[in-house]
């Protein structure tokens, strides 16, 4: 099984990957948990290269650079383990591309969008669950600020932005509702904890 979590920031996805992971660990369950962009050594220098390498790359080229870091992922990480029969937890994922690149910086624009779609054709893994991290806009915010490391890009990218990133993530979770559940991130931490193990447990029992 190949589950993803997605969100915008301080939505809090990948402190319950954690907890989801230890709690799949304490069920003899064998889970790998991963992130992107990232997860490889290739992925990783690919990951600080778009996020502080002040590449100014074409929107494209951006998308090609998640994918060229996606597909080393899948191939060298995700692909082997999956069959190896782990479950395979992965902060971020294809929607993060569609939501930042197609959403936030491209606003929508048809041609990005088409091209994020062949790429995600292209890598040819569907997650079998996808969990959306949502919360109101102004929580999110609250809790960046907190953040001072993650206010940097709010700061550079716009509150327009991070409007646009969480409600692509809103389209992407209401055009896949086989496949993704929207968890509202505002709760209290152990009731959202409860709510992914369920999920994820249901799932795995299908
Ligand atoms: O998941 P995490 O918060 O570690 O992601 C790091 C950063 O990468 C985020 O701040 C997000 O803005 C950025 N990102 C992006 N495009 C993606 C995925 C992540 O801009 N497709």
């Amino acid at each position: 099984y190949f589950i993803t979590f997605e969100g915008g920031e301080g939505a809090g996805k990948s402190t319950q990957a954690q907890l989801l992971k230890e709690k799949l660990q304490k069920d003899n369950i064998d889970v790998l948990l991963t992130r992107e962009p990232g997860g490889t050594t290739g992925a990783e220098a690919i990951r600080k290269l778009l996020l502080f390498g002040n590449c100014d790359f074409s929107l494209k080229a951006e998308i090609l650079a998640h994918f060229t870091a996606r597909c080393d992922h899948v191939d060298q990480v995700i692909k082997p383990a999956l069959q190896q029969g782990k479950i395979v937890l992965c902060d971020r994922f294809i929607d993060s591309t569609l939501a930042y690149q197609g959403y936030g910086l491209g606003k929508e624009n048809p041609d990005i969008l088409e091209f994020i779609q062949k790429l995600s054709n292209l890598i040819d893994l569907i997650p079998n669950l996808t969990l959306i991290f949502d919360a109101p806009y102004e929580t999110l915010i609250e809790r960046c600020l907190k953040r001072q490391t993650k206010i940097d890009a709010y700061e550079q990218l716009g509150y327009d932005f991070h409007y646009r990133v969480l409600n692509g993530f809103q389209l992407i979770a209401k055009n896949n509702k086989n496949r993704c559940k929207v968890i509202k991130a505002h709760k209290l931490l152990h009731e959202v904890t409860r709510e992914v193990y369920n999920l994820v447990t249901h799932k795995l029992s299908e």
